[in-house]
C-alpha cells in the first residue's frame, strides 16, 4: 500500500466520519428536547468535543507517523552504516556519478584505495579523472560514450589506473551499472570500486608463469597428492612421447624404466617427506620404449592447511649430456690417432691392477714397446706416413691381446702392454715374443711397403716393483737395455730373468718342433739285480738332440713341457719307443725282464693314463709284465685317492709300477701302504753321500728296511763307486743303477751289453 493512498484514505474516512457527525449529531441534540439555552451550550460542548477528540487522533496520526519516519531513518542509516562498513571490510570503495551535475560521490573507502581522505577527494568527477592513468583515459571515454549510447543497464565492470597517493598507480576495477530516469535518459552510473592491483600481479605472474610452463625445455609433470598426473607441458611430450590425454589421471611409475630398485624408490619418498624435495638422476622410458637418463627435481606442494596437494616433477633429459660426457671421457683417455687407451688411461690401470686392496696380491707384467728406428720413416717419408704406420702397428699389436690385456699408445713410437694376471716371466716373454713376430709381415702405407721391429722392456709386478711409477720406471729401464742388446728383442727388468725367460721361450718354441723333427732320442739305462749283479731291466731317458746346442737333459726340457702341455705327447712318444725297443729286443732274444718308463706327475693325475698304457701295450704287443712304470713320490700323494685308484687300475693291466726319487717327497707312510707298487727307488741324493755321510746311510737303511716290510724291491739310483755298492750290498738292497754300471745310452749300446750278458750266461 503507497503511502500517498493511505493518506487518501486517512482523509476520506475523516471527512466522512467528521461529515456525519457535522450532519447528525444536531439533529440528535434538537432530538433529545433541549432548551435553547441547554442547546447552545450542549453544542459548544460538542464543537469542543469534536475539536480535542480531532486533535487527539490528529496527534495520534502525526505521532505514530513521527515514530515510523524515525524508525525508518534509523534503520536507513543503519543500512547505510552496514553497507559502509561491508564495503570497507572488503576494501572496496563506492561511488555514485551524476551525469547531469557531474557531481560524484564517495564512500570513504573509496578515497582509502587511494590512499587519500574523503575531503581531498572531493565531489566532483573531474577530481578522479585526473587521477587516470594517461594511458587508460581513452579507454575510459570510450566505454563510457558506449554505454551512454546503448544505454545499456546490465553491470559493466571495468579497470583503470588510477593514481596513488604514494605516486604509484593502482589498478581500480570498478564494477556498476548505469541508472535510467523515467524517460529513460541516462541519469547516474552508480557502483563499487576495489583494489586489484595485487590480482593483476598475480595474474600476471601466473601468465609468465604459464608462458615459461610452456615454453621450457625441461619436462613438467605436475600430479595431485594420490599421485594422478594432472598436468604436463609440451616439453614432456616432446621428451617422453606422451601427449598429455594419453597420461592424464595415470601414475608416474608408468615412466619407470625398471632400472632403479626398491630402495632407490623408497630413498626418494624419504627425501620428499622429510625435506619436500628431491633431486637426482633417474633412468625413464619413453614411449617408443628407450631407457634414457633424466635429471629430475621433485617438489611437494602443500595447500593453506598445510596438507599435500600436489606434486611437481621437473626433469631434463641428460642422454646427451651422458653422451658428450662419455665422449669427453674417451677423448681424455684415448690417443686420437690410433684409438688405443693413453698414457693417463693406463697408469690408471696399471694403478688399479697393483692395487693393494686385493686378497691376493696379482701378479703381472707391464710390457713397454718401442718400434726401432722410427724415426727414419718418419724422417725420410714424412709424419703422415709416419702416423698411418703407427696407426696400423697399434692395430697389429691390438690383434694379439687375450683377456686382461691393456694396449695403450703412451706417446710418439711408444706402446704399453698391461698384462694382468701373468703368472711368470716365460708368460710375459712369450708374450714380448708374439708382439714382436706380428709385426714381422710387412706394412703397407700409402704404396710403400714397410718393415718395423720392436724393443720390448718387461717389469714385473709385484716382484720388481709395488707402484705405478717404479713399475714403469723399471720398463723403461728394461727397454733400454733391449734397445742395448741391438734392437728387435726383449729384456726384463733384471738380467737373470731376461737370459732365463730367453732361454725358455727358445726352447718351448723349439721343443714344439722337436717331436716332428725327429729330435727326440730315447737312451736307456741298465737296471741291475745286486745279488746276481746282471741288468735285469733298464730305465728309458728321454734326450732331446737340439740341432745347436747338442743333447739337452731331460732336467731342462721336462719342467718346459710340463708347462706347455707337451708333456701328454713325450710320455707317450717315449713309452711307445720303449715297448717297441724292448719288444724288438725280446725278439732278438736278448735276455731283459723289464723296461721301466718314467710318467709325469701332470699326466699321473689325469684319468686316462691306463688307457694311453693299454693302447700302447697292445699296439706293440709288449707283454704288460715287462713294463715299470715310475711315477713320483709326490705325483702318488698330491690326489692320493685319484692315483691310488689308477695304480689299481694299472695294476690291473698288467704292469709293474715303482715310485721313483723316493725320500724327496712327503710319503704318508699309511698311504704308501696302500699303494699297489712294486718298488722303491731310492733318490740318488742319498746314495751319493754313502759310505760316508752317516744321515745318509741311516736313511738308506731305513728306506730300504721299510721296503722290505712292506714286500717292496729297492733300488738305489746313481751309484757310481764301488764303495756306494759295496754298503748298498751290505744293507740288502735290492737293485741298483748308476754310472758304475752303465750310463743311459742308446738302444742299440744297450743290446750290446745284453748280449754280453747272455753269452755270458750261455759261455
Ligand atoms: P730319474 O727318473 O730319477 O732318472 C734318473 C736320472 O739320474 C737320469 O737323469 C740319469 O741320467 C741320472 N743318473 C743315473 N745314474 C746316475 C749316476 O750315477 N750319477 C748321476 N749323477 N746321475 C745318474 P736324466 O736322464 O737327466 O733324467 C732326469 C729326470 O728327467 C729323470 O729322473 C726323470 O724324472 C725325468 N725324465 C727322463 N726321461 C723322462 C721321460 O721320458 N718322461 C718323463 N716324464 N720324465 C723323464
Ligand atoms: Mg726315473
Ligand atoms: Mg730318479
Amino acid at each position: 500500500m503507497t503511502t500517498s493512498f493511505s493518506a487518501w484514505r486517512w482523509s476520506l474516512s475523516y471527512i466522512l466520519v467528521a461529515g456525519l457527525w457535522v450532519l447528525f449529531s444536531d439533529g440528535q441534540l434538537i432530538a433529545l428536547g433541549l432548551s435553547v439555552e441547554q442547546l447552545e451550550r450542549a453544542q459548544l460542548v460538542k464543537g469542543l468535543a469534536f475539536v480535542v477528540l480531532t486533535g487527539a487522533c490528529l496527534f495520534a496520526i502525526l505521532a505514530i507517523h513521527h515514530r515510523q519516519h524515525l524508525r525508518a531513518q534509523y534503520a536507513l542509516q543503519r543500512s547505510e552504516k552496514r553497507l559502509y562498513q561491508a564495503l570497507e571490510a572488503s576494501q572496496n570503495g563506492m561511488w555514485d556519478w551524476n551525469l547531469q551535475t557531474q557531481q560524484m560521490d564517495f564512500s570513504p573507502g573509496f578515497a582509502a584505495l587511494l590512499g587519500i581522505s574523503g575531503e581531498a577527494l572531493g565531489n566532483q568527477a573531474s577530481n578522479w579523472l585526473d587521477r587516470l592513468h594517461k594511458h587508460d583515459r581513452e579507454a575510459l571515454q570510450r566505454n563510457l560514450q558506449k554505454r551512454l549510447n546503448s544505454l545499456n543497464p546490465a553491470t559493466f565492470e571495468d579497470t583503470y589506473r588510477l593514481l596513488h597517493d604514494d605516486g604509484s598507480y593502482r589498478w581500480i576495477q570498478l564494477r556498476g551499472r548505469l541508472l535510467l530516469t523515467e524517460q529513460g535518459h541516462a541519469e547516474r552510473l552508480i557502483g563499487t570500486a576495489s583494489d586489484v592491483t595485487q590480482r593483476r600481479m598475480d595474474e600476471d605472474s601466473l601468465r609468465q608463469a604459464a608462458a615459461v610452463f610452456d615454453a621450457t625445455q625441461e619436462g613438467v609433470l605436475v600430479t595431485d597428492a594420490q599421485q594422478h598426473i594432472v598436468h604436463c607441458n609440451p616439453a614432456f611430450t616432446r621428451i617422453t612421447g606422451y601427449t598429455q590425454a594419453e597420461i592424464l589421471g595415470k601414475s608416474p611409475g608408468m615412466l619407470k624404466s625398471g632400472r632403479h630398485d626398491k630402495s632407490f624408490y623408497d630413498s626418494l619418498w624419504n627425501a620428499l617427506e622429510n625435506r619436500g624435495s628431491w633431486s637426482g638422476e633417474v633412468w625413464n622410458r619413453r614411449k617408443n620404449g628407450e631407457i634414457y637418463p633424466q635429471w629430475q627435481c621433485i617438489r611437494v606442494i602443500h595447500d593453506e592447511q598445510g596438507d599435500i596437494s600436489h606434486y611437481v616433477a621437473v626433469f631434463s633429459d641428460i642422454s646427451v649430456l651422458k653422451r658428450s660426457q662419455r665422449e669427453l671421457d674417451y677423448l681424455a683417455h684415448h690417443d686420437p690417432l690410433s684409438n688405443l687407451p693413453n698414457r693417463l688411461l693406463f697408469t690408471e690401470r696399471v694403478e688399479r691392477a697393483l692395487d693393494h686392496d686385493h686378497i691376493e696380491p696379482q701378479r703381472g707384467a707391464v710390457l713397454l714397446i718401442d718400434l726401432d728406428h722410427f724415426k727414419h720413416i718418419n724422417e725420410s717419408l714424412g709424419h703422415n706416413i709416419g702416423d698411418l704406420l703407427l696407426k696400423d702397428v697399434g692395430q697389429r699389436l691390438s690383434e694379439q691381446l687375450g683377456k686382461r690385456m691393456t694396449l695403450a699408445r703412451l706417446g710418439g713410437d711408444e706402446f704399453g702392454l698391461l698384462y694382468e694376471h701373468c703368472a711368470n716371466a716365460e708368460q710375459a716373454a712369450v708374450m714380448a715374443q708374439r708382439l714382436q713376430n706380428c709385426l714381422n709381415r710387412a706394412f703397407r702405407v700409402m704404396d710403400n711397403e714397410l718393415f718395423i721391429t720392436a724393443s720390448i722392456g718387461i717389469s714385473l709386478y709385484p716382484d720388481d716393483a709395488q707402484d705405478v711409477d717404479q713399475v714403469l720406471r723399471n720398463a723403461d729401464s728394461a727397454l733400454f737395455k733391449a734397445k742395448n742388446c741391438g734392437r728387435e728383442s726383449y729384456a726384463f727388468y733384471s738380467q737373470e730373468l731376461t737370459q732365463h725367460a730367453h732361454q725358455r721361450v727358445e726352447l718351448t718354441s723349439a721343443l714344439r718342433h722337436a717331436l716332428d723333427n725327429q729330435e727326440l732320442r730315447v737312451h736307456y739305462q741298465p737296471l741291475i739285480c745286486l745279488k746276481s749283479r746282471r741288468m735285469i731291466g733298464a730305465e728309458a731317458l728321454i734326450r732331446w738332440q737340439h740341432p745347436l746346442r747338442g743333447l739337452v737333459s731331460p732336467g731342462e726340457f721336462i719342467p718346459i713341457a710340463e708347462e706347455t702341455g707337451l708333456i701328454g705327447a713325450l710320455d707317450t712318444w717315449v713309452l711307445q719307443q720303449s715297448c717297441r725297443q724292448m719288444v724288438a729286443w725280446h725278439t732278438a732274444g736278448l735276455p731283459l725282464q723289464f723296461v721301466a718308463v718314467n710318467v709325469s706327475s701332470r699326466l699321473f693325475s689325469r684319468g686316462e693314463l691306463d688307457q694311453r698304457v693299454a693302447d700302447v701295450l697292445r699296439d706293440t704287443g709288449l707283454n704288460p709284465a715287462c713294463l715299470e712304470l715310475e711315477v713320483t713320490e709326490s705325483a702318488v700323494m698330491e690326489d692320493a685317492d685319484a692315483a691310488l685308484a689308477l695304480m689299481e687300475r694299472l695294476r690291473a693291466l698288467g704292469v709293474r709300477l715303482a715310485i721313483d726319487d723316493f725320500g724327496t717327497g712327503y710319503s704318508s707312510l699309511a698311504r704308501l701302504k696302500r699303494l699297489p707298487v712294486h718298488k722303491l727307488k731310492l733318490d740318488q741324493s742319498f746314495v751319493s753321500g754313502l759310505p760316508h755321510d752317516q744321515d745318509d746311510v741311516a736313511i738308506t737303511r731305513a728306506v730300504i728296511a721299510l721296503g722290505h716290510s712292506m714286500g717292496l724291491k729297492v733300488l738305489a739310483e746313481g751309484i757310481e763307486q764301488p764303495e756306494q755298492l759295496a754298503l748298498l750290498d751290505e744293507l740288502g738292497c735290492d737293485h741298483g743303477q748308476g754310472y758304475h754300471f752303465g750310463r743311459p745310452q742308446p738302444a742299440e749300446q744297450l743290446a750290446e751289453l745284453l748280449a754280453q750278458q747272455r753269452d755270458a750266461v750261455y759261455d
